[in-house]
């Protein structure tokens, strides 16, 4: 089993103030999907997806400040946010399953305010059991960060990095790749520092310099958030790789298993 990330970054203008595709980096990794099942061995029940929101998410997430504490009498207005956040993201996950079903990709989407609850701020419920039987008919499940229901916080945000930890935790997979902008951890931000190193192997938050989170908008934590989720794999022996999706068929060799630059993520 594999388990794909495409980051906001990547398949959005994640710095616009309003929502935008990125239809040149969606489409061309669409059909590097669809060459991968085509070259693969392997049946296509062995693919989840998972992306993230870019500027469908992060923008309106600050905005209502989703996730942290408010009054009851702001609660109409934060239900209100929560609305249109998941509308917004859920229409990006129809853009991004549009793509492939246009490549012949059997996608299904799985929507995790339908099927997701959070106990301040994290995965509280997730049952996978439909998850599953989609996997088992050869679908390939495509999930997104989202907005949930929370035991604490009431509503909170689910990153599409911690989806992947949760699902790589309980489905053990084979392989973890994380699509993003940059070619992988840098000692700091490589956005901000032109000398910056990229850093082949992480184990630690302290293989990194500087921990400037991130140039993007991001409630969830940016690369630090996404180093955080990974390392807690690293636990279980399960390690992942961070590459750059904006280079052509760097995620297409990262499913067939090719060398490619970036960053292992493991213990
Ligand atoms: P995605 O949307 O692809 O999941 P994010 O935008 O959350 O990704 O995180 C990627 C961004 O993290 C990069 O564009 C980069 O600006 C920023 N970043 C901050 N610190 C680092 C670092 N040490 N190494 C790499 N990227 C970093």
């Amino acid at each position: 089993m594999i388990i794909l990330k495409l980051g906001g970054s990547v398949i959005t203008e994640k710095d616009s103030v309003s929502p935008k595709v990125n239809f040149d980096n969606l489409n061309r990794i669409a059909t590097e999907i669809k060459e991968y099942l085509n070259n693969s061995k392997m049946d296509n029940s062995d693919l989840i997806i998972v992306h993230g929101a870019g500027s469908f998410g992060h923008p309106l997430a600050k905005k209502y400040d989703i996730g942290n504490d408010f009054t009851m009498d702001q609660y109409a207005e934060k239900k209100i946010g929560f609305s249109l956040i998941h509308n917004h993201v859920n229409k990006l996950n129809t853009i991004v399953c549009s793509a492939l079903i246009d490549n012949n990709v059997p996608v299904v989407p799985i929507s995790p305010s339908s099927s997701v609850t959070a106990e301040n701020k994290r995965i509280y419920s997730f049952n996978l059991d439909l998850l599953k039987r989609y996997l088992n008919e050869g679908f390939i499940p495509v999930l997104y960060g989202d907005v949930v229901l929370d035991n604490v916080c009431k509503l909170s945000v689910v990153s599409g990095d911690q989806i992947i930890s949760y699902l790589a935790s309980n489905l053990n997979p084979d392989k973890i790749i994380l699509g993003t902008d940059v070619d992988g951890v840098f000692n700091k931000n490589p956005r901000l520092y032109d000398d910056a190193k990229l850093i082949g192997l992480v184990s630690s938050l302290n293989d990194l310099d500087q921990l400037d989170s991130t140039t993007n908008v991001d409630v969830t934590g940016g690369m630090v958030g996404k180093i955080n989720e990974l390392l807690t794999l690293t636990d279980f022996g399960i390690e992942s790789k961070i590459i750059n999706a904006n280079v052509p068929k760097l995620v297409l060799d990262s499913l067939m298993d090719k060398q490619v630059k970036g960053t292992i993520i493991k213990k």
